[in-house]
């Protein structure tokens, strides 16, 4: 029998291809012209064709790869956004996308893959579109380069599309230089390892276990820390609440700054 090393290994190269894979989809919707836009719960919480493909084809590989997936499925889960930042995506801010699939033993994130369908969409006609960040906890993250905010500059990012007044609040207590307001969990977090921004404040609920799985493992990788809004870890077991309901604090350097400047009212608001 493989050993549960093999396996996640082996699950990781497969995460790897299959997330590009999902980029050429996630590109091929909008070449087509045809977004087939559907509304969820509300106006700003949509879904897409690209959604609904991706989300198929990942789910038919892994099944098809990992037929006993479910059989380790109580110690291993895998934590799939076939699109993150689709608000974003039916607005032609394209960079902004990612397709996110988190890999989580026993409950702790240990494995993530980011694929960036339109990264370099912008770089001209001859650009390569398109990269795939990975990592796995204790090994590394891949394929990108590690930059860090000038020190002493406090850049917050946070929601474009899911904004709040405790939002705007938990972001004004962190006396930052500037604020940066993008779509995606995926792309907020490669603003944290790519020297974009020095950290991710979200404080609301919204945003989902498969938001921030892949993106958590990346982060913690290169030795940052993302939690709740309180500080608590979050929790990627099977039986879990899908909602992140108390928020997301993310950052790459100086977490307990961040932290202690979250307002009392904030967290009062923003139960587990
Ligand atoms: P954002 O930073 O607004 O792009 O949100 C990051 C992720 O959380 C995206 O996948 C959003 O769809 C999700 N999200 C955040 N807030 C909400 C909300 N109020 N309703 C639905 N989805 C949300
Ligand atoms: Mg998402
Ligand atoms: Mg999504």
């Amino acid at each position: 029998m493989a050993s549960s090393h093999t396996v996640l290994m082996r699950l990781v190269a497969s995460a790897y291809s299959i997330a590009q894979k999902a980029g050429t989809i996630v590109r091929r919707v909008i070449a087509e012209g045809d977004l087939g836009i559907v509304e969820k719960t509300c106006a700003t919480d949509l879904q897409t064709k690209a959604d609904r493909l991706v989300q198929m084809s990942i789910c038919s590989s892994l099944a098809r790869k990992f037929p006993k997936l479910t059989i380790i499925g109580e110690e291993l889960v895998v934590w799939v956004d076939p699109l993150d930042g689709t608000k974003e995506y039916t607005e032609g801010l394209l960079d902004n996308v990612t397709v996110l699939i988190g890999i989580a033993y026993e409950g702790k994130a240990i494995a993530g893959v980011i694929n960036q369908p339109y990264y370099n969409y912008q770089a001209g006609p001859d650009a390569v579109l398109g990269r795939t960040i990975w990592g796995v906890l204790g090994l590394g993250a891949f394929g990108f380069q590690l930059k860090e905010v000038p020190a002493g500059k406090h850049i917050i990012t946070t929601t474009r599309s899911h904004n709040s007044q405790l939002v705007t609040d938990c972001v004004a207590a962190m006396n930052p230089d500037d604020v940066l307001r993008v779509g995606g969990a995926g792309n907020k977090i490669i603003q944290l390892i790519e020297g974009k921004a020095s950290a991710y404040v979200f404080a609301s609920p919204g945003c989902k276990k498969w938001d921030t799985c892949a993106p958590e493992v990346i982060l913690h990788a290169v030795g940052g820390k993302l939690t709740d809004i309180h500080g608590n870890a979050l929790q990627y077991n099977k039986e879990v609440k899908h909602m992140n309901s108390a928020g997301v604090l993310a950052t790459l350097r100086n977490y307990d700054y961040y932290a202690s400047r979250v307002p009392e009212s904030v967290k009062n608001v923003l139960v587990p």
